[in-house]
């Protein structure tokens, strides 16, 4: 890097709920006193997932280190005006504990009783009812065909996402972190090792170490320094709708189909809302484009077929119900295992990755960011151990697939 680049001691790439939870896990670490950059392309975050998403948090994962991550999630939300409030004010991210309730046809209820056996021995408080006792429980299920189901008794529920975004920014900023904007075009690398990062404007910034948090584009930016990841922007709905009969105490619903559905805000005189969607077939999987339109453009013929019918099955007051909005967002779809890639990049050790979270990342962002800063600052995972999600199964191509994608 020439002698007159700005130097910092860390750049994060991408500002939103994975680059600022990093940004600040670094700068509320005691014993550091360095200078963090962050560089965000569009402080608006118009099309960010951190701000498209439907901000919920699970326990009912598959592998160990996703559930003790979300154990670590649900902590620091439930406290977070303990972590991030700036002069005495809290964030309010009007979390709701309404649990998550997995169900199951009898060819699926292994699975889920597997995976409930392990979120269980993690410490997550996960129930698994019988079909009987979920119709005794959730009076508007449609229980026919199902065997069992599995829910998140506490430490399961949603939150406002874009509240928790701008709170860890706006720590980051009150302990010293600098935001700014522009866009990274490429790392600056030198003999093995990251020297810097050079952004659109062709203004370099020399750093010991740079975090590529820059969701769907971190596959793009991580090659310009040579690294692989198999990271892809995949285009997800979030719909609404308002339905006037009485679904009381609904969880996040994940029905057999996949499709899934959530409470939003308080009844109304209209009825409750609710959000929804669902993962394509591949047949309908499609790319992600970053624009107004591509927000805006949403297949309604999906959310019938895909969504609303199976969802209507489910639950048959759902039969009756009002659309509302609705819109598109991006997921960071790792292909090889649906889990995130997180840690020193292999054979770029000074370049942290934390990319395709595949739809779980804002969850994940609080237990991400304390263990990148770690990882940054003291060369290893203090608290907890994220090495099963490191760069290394990448190029292994070993997979630790999550069973649990929605
Ligand atoms: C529809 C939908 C529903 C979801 N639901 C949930 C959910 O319920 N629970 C959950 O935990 N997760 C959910 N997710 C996933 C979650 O939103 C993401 O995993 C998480 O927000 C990723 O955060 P991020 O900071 O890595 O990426 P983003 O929020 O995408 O942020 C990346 C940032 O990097 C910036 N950037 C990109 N390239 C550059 C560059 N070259 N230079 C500078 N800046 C750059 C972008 O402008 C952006 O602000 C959902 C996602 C979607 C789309």
């Amino acid at each position: 890097m020439s002698s007159s680049s700005e130097t910092a001691d860390v750049v994060i790439c991408g500002g939103a709920a994975i680059g600022s939870s990093v940004a600040y896990h670094l700068a509320a670490d005691p014993g550091f006193n360095g200078r963090v950059i962050v560089i965000e392309k569009d402080p608006t975050y118009r099309y960010s997932a951190s701000a498209l998403s439907a901000a919920s948090i699970r326990q009912q994962f598959s592998s160990p280190v996703n559930i003790r991550i979300s154990l670590f999630g649900i902590d620091f939300l439930r406290n977070i005006g303990n972590h991030l409030a700036v002069d005495g004010e809290a964030p309010a991210i009007d979390l709701h504990e309404g649990g998550y309730l997995y169900v199951a046809s009898p060819d699926g209820s292994h699975i889920l009783e597997q995976n409930q056996k392990l979120q269980q021995e993690e410490g997550a408080d996960i129930a698994i009812y019988a079909a009987d006792m979920l119709r005794s429980k959730f009076a508007w299920l449609n229980t026919a065909d199902l065997a069992c189901g599995t829910y998140g008794v506490s430490g399961e529920g949603w939150f406002d996402g874009w509240a928790v975004l701008q709170a860890f920014r706006r720590k980051a900023r009150a302990l010293g972190v600098e935001y700014r904007q522009g866009e990274v075009a490429r790392y600056v690398t030198d003999g093995g090792r990251l020297v810097g990062v050079e952004l659109a404007d062709g203004s370099r910034i020399a750093c010991g170490a740079a975090v590529n948090a820059s969701g769907t584009h971190g596959a793009r930016l991580a090659a310009t320094a040579g690294i692989a990841i198999p990271v892809k922007s995949m285009k997800r709905y979030v719909f609404s709708f308002t339905c006037k009969g009485e679904v009381e105490n609904c969880p996040l619903l994940i029905d057999t189909s996949g499709a899934y559905c959530r409470p939003e805000g308080k009844r109304g005189n209209e009825g409750q809302m609710f959000i929804c969607g669902a993962s394509p077939p591949a047949e309908l999987d499609r790319e992600w484009i970053e624009t107004d339109a591509d927000v805006e453009d949403v297949d309604w013929s999906f959310f019938e077929e895909h969504v609303w019918a199976p969802l209507a099955h489910r639950v048959p007051a759902f039969e009756a119900i009002k659309p509302g909005r609705a819109w598109a967002g991006p997921y960071d779809m790792n292909e090889l295992d649906g889990n995130a890639i997180l840690g020193p990049a292999v054979g770029l050790p000074n370049l942290y990755l934390a990319n395709g979270f595949s739809g779980h990342g804002l969850q994940q962002s609080p237990a991400v960011g304390r263990g990148l800063a770690e990882h940054i600052l003291h060369g290893r995972y203090r608290t907890l151990d994220l090495a099963d999600l490191g760069h290394e199964r990448i190029v292994a191509r070993r997979p630790l697939t999550e069973a649990n994608i929605i």
